[in-house]
């Protein structure tokens, strides 16, 4: 068979609507996430990008803590437990396109940290259960609190 992920990215109509439709709404996981956020009682934004210069789109934005979160899928950002289980036996290496999507991933944290915010990247395994996606909102919570000075999020706010 040929190198699978040597193939176009999108290689077909319905892929390329998964693909956009997935930026547009989040994946599985991150809505998961998002829900366990909500249920805190935590406002935020969507893929917007929370500082207009730098142009990079974060998953989830709570502005006035200056926290950003990603939800990272494992596999096309280079997970280091569950990314090489995809490129079978015979050795592993990142394809292009992870290898460029990390190096962007690391930009991005860098760029965004320079302006002030805390960058918050959790990996899709993360959020693979219950459990692990409520321990995630918890401690994003945790983050949230100390970086508006405490208490309880006020209905609304972001
Ligand atoms: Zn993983």
């Amino acid at each position: 068979m040929a190198e699978r992920w040597r193939q176009p990215f999108a290689s077909s109509e319905a892929v390329r609507r998964r693909m956009s439709a997935q930026r547009r709404e989040g994946t599985g996981p991150e809505v998961a996430l998002r829900h366990e956020l909500h249920a805190l009682g935590l406002r935020y934004r969507l893929h917007v990008a929370p500082v207009p210069s730098l142009r990079r789109k974060v998953d989830v934005v709570f502005s006035r803590a200056r926290l950003a979160v990603f939800v990272d899928g494992c596999f096309w950002h280079g997970c280091p437990e569950h990314g090489r289980r995809h490129h079978g036996v015979n050795g592993w290496y990142w394809p292009d396109k992870i290898a460029r999507n990390r190096t962007r991933d690391l930009d991005t944290t860098a760029r965004l940290e320079a302006e002030g915010w805390r960058v918050v990247r959790v990996w899709e395994h993360d959020l693979s259960s219950p459990a692990g996606t409520r321990a995630v909102a918890l401690e994003i919570r945790a983050l949230w609190q100390r970086a508006t000075g405490g208490g309880a999020p006020p209905s609304g706010q972001l």
